[in-house]
C-alpha cells in the first residue's frame, strides 16, 4: 500500500524563490536591522532555509504519503502517529528546528518571529500533518508569554519552546463553533489556587499523540459566577501530566481522549474529542478576559493556516509543473514541439499554459504577502518608535483575515488545478495529487472560517477602526504607485493598481453608508469585500515583484531566465487574474436585499 510514495513527487524547496521574496522584493535583512536585529543577516536567513530544506526534503517529506495512507489510529484513549512521524519529530527537537524562533530567555534560539514564517512554509510544504502537531505550540508560547504569571511561564515554556512537549488550542464545543459564547465547559475553584475543568472540547488538533511526553492545553471554560455570552469566558492552561517542581510529567490530570475523527484529509493529524474531568487547571490571564487572551493565539495561528494554503498550493504547483513536462498528449496548435516522439508535452498546450501559469502567479503572489504580514509581528512587537510599533500591530490586524482567507481559498484553485494538468490520474491516489485538494479543504475552515474572516476584515478591522486600518494599508500601496508611476517599465502593472486602489477606496465608503443602514449588507458583501482586498494585495506584491525584476534585467542580471519569468507572471497575473476583482466589486453593488429575500421555505419546492 505504501508503494504509493515511489510514485509521488519529491518535495523541491523553492530556495531561489524564497531568497528573492526575502532579500529582494521585502529587505527583510534591514527590517530586522531596524529593530535591533543586525545579527539576521541574509547569510544567517540563507543558511538556516539551506539547512532546513534538507531537513524538509528527506526527514520530513518522506512522511506525508504514508501520513495520508495510513492515518492516524486511535486504541485504549492513545493516539499512534503514522510511521516516520515520531522520528523526524524527535529529528526536528534533536537540531534545534522547533526551538528557531523561540524566545533565548526560554531556551529558543531567538530568530525573528517572522523569519519563522520562510522556515515553516519548508516544514508545512514537506508534511502539512505532521507540523500541525508542533503548529499550535508556537501560539500557545505566544499566549503564555504575554498573559501566564512568571511562574508558569519559568516552568512551562523551556519544554514547549524545545518541542519537549506541544500545545493545542481547545475552543469548539458540539454546540459551539463559530459561536465561542454558548460554550459550556466549566471551571470550578479548587480552593489551593487551581481549578477544576470538566466538559467536552471538540475537533481539537493533536488533543492527543505520541510524539511528546507531556500535552499542554488552553482551554476556553467559564467561571460558576461568568456573565453570559463571550464576556464569560476564561482561559485556563490544563497539562496532561502534571508536572512537579522541576518540571518533569509526573501524576496524569482529569483529560483524556474521547475518539478521533475520521477525515476528508490531513489523516495523518489527529483531530480529537478531549474529555476533561475535573481537570487540574491554571487561569491565564485575568477571569472573564479568556477570549481576549487566546486572540493572541488565535491571531498568530490565523497567518499560520495562511502558510497551510500557500504550502499546499506550492506542492501542487510543483507536482503539475513535473507531469506537464513529462506526459504526452496530442500536438502544439503552433506544430509539434518534438516530432521525434508520438506526441508533444503537456506543457506545449497553452490550455494546461494557463493552468500552470495561474498557479504559479498565485503561488508566488501569496508568498510575499504571507512574508510581508510575518514581518509585521516583528516590527509590531521589536520596533524601538512607538509609531512604527503600532503601524506594524495594525497592519498585522488588517492583513492577518486576509492571509488566513485569500491564501487558502486561493489553494483551494490551485490544488484543483493540480489535479486537472493531470488529468484524471490526478483524481484517482496513485499520483498523490488529490491529497493536497483534501488536505488544503480544512484550511479554509478552522481558526475561523473565511466568512468569519470576511466579516473581520470590512466589520471588525476596516469599519470597526473608522477606516483608519484600511487607509494605512492604502497609504503603504500608494506610496508604491506614486514611487514607481513614472517608470514606462512598469506602465503595465501601476496604474492599473492606482485604479483599483481608488476603487477600494470608494467600495469600503459606499459600503460603510449601506451598512450603517442596514446590517444584512456586511454579511452579503464581506466575502467580495475580502476576495477584491486580496486581488489588490496581490496585485500590489506583483508590482513589487516587476519593478525588482525590472531593474535587475536592466542591471544585466546574469539571471535573465529567471527575472524575465518574474516579469511574465507578473503580466499574467494583471492580464488574466486582476479582471476577477471587478467581479467582486460589481458582486457588492447588488447589495443584500435579493440575499436576504427568500424565507427559509422558499429555497427549495
Ligand atoms: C480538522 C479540524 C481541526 C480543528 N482543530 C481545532 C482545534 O485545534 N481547536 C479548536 O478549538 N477547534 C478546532 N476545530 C474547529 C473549527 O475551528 C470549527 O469547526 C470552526 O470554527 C467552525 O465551527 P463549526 O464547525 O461549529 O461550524 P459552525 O460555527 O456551525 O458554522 C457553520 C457555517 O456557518 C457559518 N456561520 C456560523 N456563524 C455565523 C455567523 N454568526 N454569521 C455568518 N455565518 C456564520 C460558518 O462560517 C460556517 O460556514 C477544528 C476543526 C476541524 C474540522
Amino acid at each position: 500500500m505504501l508503494d504509493r510514495t515511489l510514485t509521488m513527487y519529491p518535495y523541491q524547496a523553492p530556495l531561489r524563490d524564497m531568497r528573492f521574496v526575502l532579500h529582494e522584493v521585502l529587505h527583510t535583512a534591514d527590517h530586522y536591522a531596524a529593530i535591533g536585529r543586525d545579527d539576521v543577516t541574509v547569510d544567517l536567513m540563507d543558511s538556516a532555509l539551506e539547512e532546513c530544506a534538507k531537513f524538509a526534503q528527506e526527514v520530513v517529506a518522506p512522511t506525508n504519503a504514508p501520513g495520508d495512507i495510513v492515518g492516524v489510529r486511535w486504541q485504549d484513549g492513545e493516539v499512534i502517529t503514522p510511521p516516520g512521524f515520531k522520528a523526524a519529530y524527535e529529528r526536528f527537537v534533536a537540531d534545534g528546528w522547533a526551538s528557531i524562533c523561540g524566545p533565548t530567555e526560554y531556551g529558543g534560539q531567538g530568530l525573528p518571529e517572522g523569519f519563522g514564517g520562510p522556515i515553516g512554509e519548508l516544514l508545512v510544504t514537506a508534511n502539512m500533518s505532521w507540523k500541525m502537531y508542533s503548529g499550535l505550540t508556537d501560539s500557545a508560547i505566544l499566549a503564555l508569554q504575554v498573559h501566564a504569571p512568571q511562574w508558569i511561564r519559568d516552568l512551562y515554556l523551556p519544554k514547549l519552546v524545545s518541542g519537549e512537549w506541544t500545545g493545542t488550542m481547545c475552543l469548539t464545543e458540539a454546540q459551539a463553533g463559530t459561536d465561542l459564547g454558548i460554550l459550556r465547559t466549566r471551571a470550578e475553584v479548587a480552593g489551593d489556587g487551581t481549578w477544576r475543568i470538566s466538559g467536552t472540547k471538540i475537533f481539537i488538533t493533536s488533543g492527543e499523540h505520541d510524539l511528546t511526553g507531556n500535552i499542554v492545553h488552553m482551554v476556553l471554560a467559564r467561571l460558576p459566577d461568568a456573565p453570559p455570552g463571550t464576556r464569560g469566558i476564561s482561559l485556563f492552561l490544563v497539562p496532561k501530566f502534571l508536572p512537579d517542581a522541576a518540571g518533569n510529567p509526573g501524576a496524569r490530570n482529569g483529560v483524556s481522549c474521547g475518539r478521533i475523527e475520521e477525515k476528508m484529509g490531513i489523516h495523518g493529524s489527529a483531530t480529537c474529542v478531549m474529555n476533561f474531568s475535573d481537570a487540574t487547571g491554571w487561569l491565564i490571564g485575568q477571569p472573564h478576559q479568556g477570549l481576549k487572551c487566546m486572540f493572541t493565539m488565535m491571531n498568530h495561528a490565523r497567518l499560520w493556516v495562511g502558510l497551510q494554503g500557500l504550502a499546499q498550493s506550492e506542492r501542487a504547483f510543483q507536482g503539475a509543473l513535473a507531469y506537464a513536462r513529462e506526459r504526452r498528449q496530442g500536438r502544439a496548435a503552433r506544430g509539434p514541439a518534438s516530432p521525434d516522439k508520438p506526441a508533444d508535452a503537456l506543457i506545449e498546450h497553452a490550455d494546461i499554459r494557463r493552468m500552470l501559469m495561474t498557479q504559479k502567479a498565485l503561488v508566488e503572489g501569496a508568498r510575499v504577502l504571507n512574508y510581508f504580514a510575518g514581518l509585521q509581528m516583528d516590527r509590531a512587537a521589536h520596533h524601538p518608535d512607538e509609531t512604527e510599533r503600532r503601524k506594524g500591530a495594525d497592519l498585522l490586524a488588517i492583513l492577518t483575515p486576509v492571509v488566513k482567507a485569500f491564501l487558502t481559498d486561493s489553494a483551494l484553485e490551485v490544488t484543483s488545478l493540480g489535479i486537472q494538468v493531470h488529468g484524471g490520474h490526478g483524481y484517482i491516489r496513485e499520483t498523490g495529487v488529490e491529497q493536497y485538494l483534501r488536505d488544503a479543504r480544512i484550511a479554509a475552515i478552522y481558526e475561523g472560517t473565511n466568512g468569519v474572516q470576511a466579516a473581520d476584515l470590512l466589520g471588525r478591522k476596516v469599519l470597526g477602526s473608522g477606516g483608519q486600518l484600511a487607509r494605512l494599508l492604502g497609504g503603504l500601496i500608494g506610496a508604491f504607485c506614486q514611487r514607481h508611476a513614472g517608470y514606462e517599465e512598469l506602465a503595465d502593472f501601476v496604474p492599473r493598481l492606482t485604479g483599483l486602489l481608488k476603487e477600494w477606496s470608494e467600495m469600503t465608503e459606499r459600503l460603510a453608508a449601506r451598512i450603517a443602514r442596514d446590517p444584512d449588507e456586511l454579511g452579503a458583501a464581506a466575502v467580495d469585500y475580502l476576495n477584491f482586498t486580496g486581488y489588490l494585495c496581490y496585485a500590489w506584491c506583483w508590482a513589487k515583484m516587476a519593478a525588482v525584476a525590472s531593474t535587475a534585467l536592466q542591471r544585466g542580471t546574469t539571471e535573465r531566465a529567471f527575472y524575465e519569468a518574474k516579469l511574465t507572471t507578473a503580466r499574467f497575473f494583471y492580464q488574466r487574474l486582476l479582471p476577477r476583482a471587478e467581479a467582486h466589486l460589481d458582486a457588492t453593488g447588488g447589495g443584500a436585499a435579493d440575499v436576504m429575500k427568500l424565507t427559509p421555505d422558499q429555497f427549495a419546492f
